[in-house]
């Protein structure tokens, strides 16, 4: 019986915490289309042995330690050679990005790359894509024999609806040449010190023009520091280097999507909205009580920031005792 792929990631034994959420939408679609699913990993299943599923395949080959898209490509296309399903599902990571479409194309394929949802209609499933930096949704079906391939974006489906359960782990060794590969992989960009990876973040507070110049920075970091939290901005606070670009948040910047997403001084424009809508809860500090984040916050909060912050970075502190 053909079934659902997901396709989960592992960097250095260490999870993509994206995968997990496109692990409960290929549960979901797996449900909604009376097939399995199973999931691959270049790694190893640890928590993923947890999850409901049919089969996990481990892949392993030394040719694949560091990540190449020629290897990566290579080995799950023999896997999908093997195993045969309806459709395969990945994180819309930035690795993902770099290979996937290209194991599509073997396929006579293409990837529905970063899919908010779907649908299931005849049995089949119509992905969603958002067009214009959000402001149209389009649904796009699948053509030609299958498998077909989508990937799944930040935040549209949440890790914790994975449903817990048991996996058979399969060991799935692929034939790979050294002559295949092409690429010659060097350290991974984000190992580098500085850089911060606000997608795996739980807090973010973010901060927006409403904090007025550099120099009034720190208000927001020290409450970003007193919750635990990652600092990111809109932006604007990046373009005028008051902040690095790394920890630019929304259609130009990262798509996130943490437990609490408090914004300070941010109006809330599409292009904004869409790197953090998906955000379990959504808190807003802003002076005007018709800025458009509000249509989005769960909680909110009308007022001078420089009055808010300052007493909420003491509540907090007080709170951590
Ligand atoms: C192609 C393109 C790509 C883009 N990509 C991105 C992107 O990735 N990320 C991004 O963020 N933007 C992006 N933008 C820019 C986006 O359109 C907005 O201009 C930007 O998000 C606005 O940033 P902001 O909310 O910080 O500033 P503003 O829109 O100026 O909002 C400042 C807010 O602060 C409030 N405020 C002011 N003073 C106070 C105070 N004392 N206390 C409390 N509140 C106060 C104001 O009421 C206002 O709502 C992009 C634009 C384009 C055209």
């Amino acid at each position: 019986m053909p079934g659902v792929l997901v396709v989960m990631e592992q960097q250095r034994g260490a999870w993509n915490r994206m995968s997990f959420e496109t692990l409960a939408a290929a549960q979901l679609l797996a449900a909604q289309t009376s097939q399995t699913a199973s999931a691959a990993v270049v790694g190893q299943a640890g928590e993923l042995a947890s999850k409901k599923l049919d089969r996990i395949y481990t892949i392993e080959h030394p040719l694949l330690a560091s990540y190449t898209a020629d290897g990566f490509t290579a080995a799950l296309q023999q896997l999908i050679r093997k195993t045969n399903p309806s459709v395969v599902l990945f994180p819309h990571t930035y690795q993902v990005r770099d290979f996937a479409p290209k194991l599509a194309t073997r396929f006579q394929q293409v990837l529905i790359s970063d899919a908010i949802g779907f649908r299931v209609e005849s049995g089949a499933p119509i992905f969603v894509r958002q067009l214009f930096q959000g402001k149209l949704n389009a649904d796009v079906k699948p053509g030609g024999p299958p498998p077909h391939f989508a990937s799944i974006q930040a935040g549209a489906f949440r890790s914790d609806q994975a449903e817990a359960g048991t996996a058979q782990i399969e060991t799935f060794t692929p034939e790979l040449t050294a002559d295949i590969i092409r690429a010659k992989p060097l350290e991974p960009f984000r190992e580098s010190a500085r850089a911060v990876d606000l997608t795996a973040a739980d807090l973010i507070v973010s901060v927006g023009r409403g904090i007025k110049e550099k120099d009034n920075i720190p208000v927001v970091e020290e409450l970003a520091k007193a919750l635990g939290a990652e600092l990111a901005a809109s932006r604007p606070i990046c373009d005028n280097g008051w902040l690095p670009m790394e920890r630019q948040v929304g259609s130009s910047g990262q798509t996130v999507s943490p437990k609490m997403y408090l914004a300070v001084g941010i109006s809330g424009a599409i292009q904004h909205l869409v790197g953090m809508k998906g955000a379990k809860t959504i808190v807003a500090i802003n002076k005007d009580p018709n800025a458009p984040i509000f249509e989005v916050a769960d909680y909110g909060i009308v007022g001078d920031l420089f009055e808010v912050v300052p007493a909420l970075t003491e509540e907090v502190k007080k709170a951590k005792g």
